[in-house]
C-alpha cells in the first residue's frame, strides 16, 4: 500500500511491529511539512516566553515539587476533593477503567436524555473512547475545538496534546472541509476556516443537553477546576449546557488552588509561547449561575458530575519507572523541540491518543501494554526536551524503561545488541583493521549487515584506526609537556570506545592543544561508559558500566586531576545519566563538577585568569576563515552548547551557529535501517543552514563537536567537518 493511502487511524496501534514502520512512512510523505512547521514556530514563541518569565528556574522547581507531593498523597487528595465537591451539590465518580468511566458518561446522557453532547478538548475523554461509546448510543457529539473538530470530520487520532491537528496544513484542512461539507465558501485563510467551523459549532452550543470538558489541574481543598485554553470554547462547553461533566485523570489533582498560579505562568509560556493563555477559567462547580433561558429549558438546574479516571494511573503510582509521567501537565514543549517528531509527528511517534517523547510512558501505563508504547523507539535519547520541560521530567529516561521492557517481553534484541556491545567489535576489528575496514567496505558485507543486524547500507561504516589512541600517545611521548607558568591544573582525556578504536585524531588533538598551552594531559585507560548500552535500553548493562567506570574515575578525581571528554555524547552519559546509573550521589556530584568538555575547559581557564587568550590566537598570518558551527544535542542539553562559538569569538573569528536541536544522526539511530529516512529528513534543516552559511561565505570551516553529528554532514558535504579541537590545534 502506498503511503498516501493509509489513514492515520490504521496505524495509530503500535503493538505491530509493521504499523511503527508504515505510519512512518505516511507521516514522512504526508505530515512531516505541517508538523515541522508548526513546532518550530511554537519554539520560537516558546523561547522568548520563556526568558521573559522572572525565575523560570525557580518556578520549575515549584511546579516539579507540587506534582511530586500532590502523586505522592494521591489517595488522600482522591478523597478530600471528592468530599469537597459533594459538599457543594457535585457529584464524584471514581472510574478504574475507561470503560466504567465512558459508562457513567453515557448514564448521564440517558438519564437526561440528551441527543447532542459539546465536547470541549480533552485528551483523557480520548483515552477512555468516550466519542465511540456515546455515538453508538445515539447522541451526537460535537467537539468544540477548531482542531478536534477538524479530527472528527477526518475521524484521526490526536497528534499533539496541544493543537492536536498540527499534523494538517491549512491547505488540506480546506480540502477536508469542502469535500466533508460541500460548500462554496472560501474557506482559504485560518480565518475564513474558524468562522466556518464557528458557523456550524454556535448552533451546537445553543442545543447541547450536555457540556463535556477535561482539566488542566483540579484542586482538592476547594474543588476548582483550571482550564486554560485559546478559543472560548471551553468557557461556553462549561457555562452553557445545563449539566456539566469533567473527566479528569486523577494526577490532575493538586493540593489547593493557590498553586494554581505556578502552572499558569509555566503553562502558557511552555504550550504557546504566550505569558498568558487567552482565556484562564477557573471554576467551582456547580456554578452558582441560573442556565440561560435557551431552547425553553427554564426550569433547567445546573448540575456537574466529575469523572476521575484512574485507567492505569495508580498503577503508573506504583511503578518506579514510570511515576514520574504522572507529573506531566501536557504542555507539549517536549514534542515541539524533539528533532524527531519535528519530522513525523504523532501519527508515528504516538499512539492511540498520546504523542512524542511523553507518549510513550502515558500509552503504556494507560493501556498496560507495553507493545504499543513501541513508538518510544523514536526517542534518540538526545535529551534536548529535558531542559525544557517545565515539570523537569526525566522523557529520555522514561523511553529507555519502556525498551527495555520491550526487550523484557520478547522484542528481536539482535540489532540492540550489536549496537550496544560495539566495544567488543571494535576490539576485535582494531586488531587487523585494514582488513577489517576492507571487510567493512565489501558490498556484500553491507547487504549482509543490513539483511542480518539492519544496519542500513546507505550510511558509511567509520572506518577502525590503523593505530588507536593509547598506541599513538605512546609513540608520541619522546618528551612530555610540563606544567609552565602557573598552570597547576592536572588533566586527563576519558578514552571512550569510539575514540580509541575509531577516531583517535580528535583524542590526539586535544592532547596536542593542551601540550602547546603546557598542560600535559595523558589519556586515561580504555573505558567502555555504557552509552551504546543504555541509548538500546539496555539498562542493567549500562549501569554495570557506569558502576565500573564511576570506580576508576574517582580514584583518577581523587589524585587531583580533572577529566577531558572528546565525545560529547560521553561526557553527557556522565554528567547527566550516571546520576541514576550509579547510586551514588556523593561520587556523581564529584564527576559532574570535574568531567570538562575541552573547549569549555579552555573558556573556564581563560575566565578564571588562568589562561590568557593571546596563548591561543592563531599564528601570525594565519587567515581566520568563517566558521559554521554545529553544537551536539546532549552539550545544549548540559547548557555548554554555545562554548565552541564563544572561544572562537574570543579569537577573532566570525562564527555561524546552527540553530536545529539535533542532526538527526543521534548515535546509532541514523544507522538502523527501519530509521534512516527520519534521520536523513531530520537532517534536512542542519544541511539547509550549512548550505545557506557555505554558499554566503565561502571557504567556511564546518565545526561539529559530535561524532555522530559530523557523519550526518559529513555524507552530505565534501569535507566534511572537524572537531573543534583538531581545528584548534591545527592554527596555533
Ligand atoms: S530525548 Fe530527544 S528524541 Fe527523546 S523525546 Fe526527548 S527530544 Fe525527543
Ligand atoms: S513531559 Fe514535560 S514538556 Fe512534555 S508535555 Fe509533559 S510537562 Fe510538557
Amino acid at each position: 500500500m502506498k503511503p498516501g493511502a493509509l489513514h492515520p487511524r490504521d496505524v495509530a496501534d503500535k503493538s505491530p511491529k509493521e504499523n511503527l514502520a508504515r505510519a512512518i512512512a505516511f507521516a514522512l510523505e504526508i505530515e512531516s511539512d505541517a508538523v515541522r512547521h508548526n513546532t518550530q514556530t511554537f519554539n520560537a514563541n516558546r523561547y522568548t516566553a520563556l526568558e521573559r518569565l522572572e525565575d523560570c528556574g525557580a518556578l520549575k522547581d515549584r511546579a516539579r515539587a507540587i506534582k511530586e507531593e500532590s502523586i505522592r498523597r494521591l489517595p488522600e487528595l482522591v478523597e478530600t476533593l471528592t468530599r469537597t465537591i459533594r459538599s457543594r451539590g457535585g457529584n464524584v465518580v471514581y472510574a478504574r477503567t475507561k470503560e466504567e468511566a465512558a459508562a457513567y458518561v453515557r448514564e448521564i446522557c440517558r438519564a437526561h436524555a440528551v441527543n447532542l453532547a459539546v465536547k470541549a478538548k480533552s485528551i483523557t475523554t480520548e483515552e477512555i473512547g468516550l466519542n465511540s461509546v456515546l455515538e453508538a448510543d445515539g447522541i451526537e457529539v460535537a467537539e468544540s475545538d477548531l482542531a478536534e473538530f477538524i479530527l472528527q470530520i477526518s475521524n484521526e487520532q490526536p497528534s499533539h496534546f496541544v493543537t492536536p491537528a498540527i499534523h494538517r496544513s491549512r491547505e488540506r484542512i480546506t480540502e477536508l472541509f469542502k469535500s466533508h461539507f460541500r460548500t462554496d465558501r472560501p474557506l482559504e485563510t485560518g480565518e475564513e476556516l474558524t468562522e466556518f467551523a464557528r458557523d456550524i459549532l454556535r448552533q451546537k452550543f445553543l442545543s447541547a443537553g450536555i457540556g463535556i470538558s477535561g482539566a488542566n489541574l483540579v484542586s482538592a481543598e476547594e474543588g476548582a477546576l483550571l482550564l486554560v485554553e485559546s478559543e472560548g470554547n471551553i468557557r461556553l462547553t462549561t457555562t452553557l449546557p445545563a449539566v456539566h461533566v469533567a473527566v479528569v485523570g486523577i494526577e490532575k489533582i493538586i493540593p489547593s488552588r493557590s498553586d494554581f498560579g505556578t502552572f499558569i505562568e509555566l503553562l502558557a509560556a511552555s504550550a504557546t509561547g504566550q505569558s498568558l493563555t487567552s482565556y484562564t477559567n477557573i471554576l467551582e462547580p456547580p456554578l452558582p449561575l441560573p442556565v440561560l433561558n435557551l431552547n425553553g429549558r427554564t426550569d433547567a438546574a445546573r448540575e456537574f458530575h466529575l469523572v476521575l479516571v484512574d485507567n492505569g494511573r495508580m498503577r503508573m503510582r506504583e511503578d518506579p519507572g514510570l511515576r514520574e509521567a504522572l507529573y506531566c501537565i501536557r504542555c507539549s514543549a517536549c514534542l515541539n523541540v524533539c528533532a524527531n517528531f519535528q519530522a513525523v509527528g504523532g501519527h508515528a511517534f504516538g499512539g492511540e491518543c498520546y504523542s512524542g517523547g511523553i507518549g510513550g510512558a502515558w500509552t503504556v501505563g494507560t493501556s498496560g501494554d507495553v507493545m504499543k508504547g513501541r513508538f518510544a523507539e523514536l526517542c534518540t535519547g538526545c535529551s534536548r526536551c529535558v531542559p525544557n520541560c517545565p515539570v523537569r521530567i526525566d522523557i529520555p529516561g522514561l523511553n529507555t524503561t519502556i525498551k527495555e521492557r520491550l526487550l523484557e517481553a520478547g522484542e528481536p534484541a539482535l540489532q540492540k545488541k550489536f549496537f550496544a556491545h560495539f566495544s567488543s567489535l571494535a576490539r576485535f576489528a582494531s586488531l587487523l583493521p585494514t582488513l577489517a575496514n576492507w571487510v567493512g567496505a565489501r558490498g556484500v558485507s553491507r547487504r549482509l549487515l543490513e539483511l542480518l543486524i539492519g544496519v542500513d547500507r546507505r550510511r558509511v561504516i567509520p572506518p577502525f584506526a590503523r593505530k588507536t589512541l593509547l598506541r599513538q600517545y605512546a609513540a608520541s611521548r619522546t618528551g612530555a609537556t610540563r606544567p609552565v607558568g602557573g598552570l597547576t591544573r592536572k588533566l586527563a582525556l576519558f578514552t571512550d570506545v569510539y575514540t580509541q578504536y575509531n577516531s583517535p585524531r580528535m583524542g590526539m588533538a586535544a592532547i596536542s592543544l593542551f601540550g602547546k598551552l603546557g598542560i600535559p594531559v595523558a589519556p586515561t585507560g580504555v573505558m567502555e561508559d555504557g552509552r551504546a548500552a543504555l541509548s538500546q535500553g539496555l539498562v542493567e548493562s549500562a549501569a554495570r558500566s557506569a558502576r565500573n567506570v564511576a570506580g576508576k574515575l574517582e580514584a583518577i578525581l581523587d589524585d587531583g586531576y580533572d577529566l577531558l571528554f572528546a565525545e560529547p555524547s560521553v561526557l553527557a552519559m556522565v554528567r547527566q545519566e550516571y546520576s541514576t546509573l550509579i547510586g551514588d550521589e556523593a561520587l556523581f556530584g564529584k564527576i559532574r563538577a570535574h568531567c570538562f568538555d575541552p573547549v569549555e575547559y579552555l573558556n573556564i581557564m581563560i575566565d578564571a585568569g588562568e589562561l590568557d587568550v593571546q596563548r591561543l590566537m592563531p599564528h601570525a598570518g594565519t587567515e581566520r576563515p568563517p566558521l559554521f558551527y554545529h553544537g551536539h544535542c546532549q552539550m545544549k542539553s548540559l547548557g555548554i552548547g554555545m562554548e565552541a562559538p564563544k572561544l572562537f569569538r574570543r579569537l577573532g573569528f566570525t562564527v555561524d551557529v546552527s540553530s536545529v536541536e539535533c542532526c538527526g544522526m543521534a548515535g546509532s539511530f541514523g544507522y538502523k535501517k527501519q530509521y534512516y529516512e527520519i534521520s536523513k529528513n531530520v537532517g534536512r534543516d542542519l544541511g539547509s543552514q550549512i548550505g545557506k552559511s557555505v554558499s554566503a561565505s565561502p571557504g567556511t570551516v564546518i565545526l561539529a563537536s559530535g561524532t555522530s553529528c559530523r557523519e550526518q554532514i559529513g555524507a552530505d558535504f565534501a569535507g566534511g567537518a572537524v572537531h573543534p579541537v583538531e581545528f584548534l590545534d591545527s592554527i596555533i
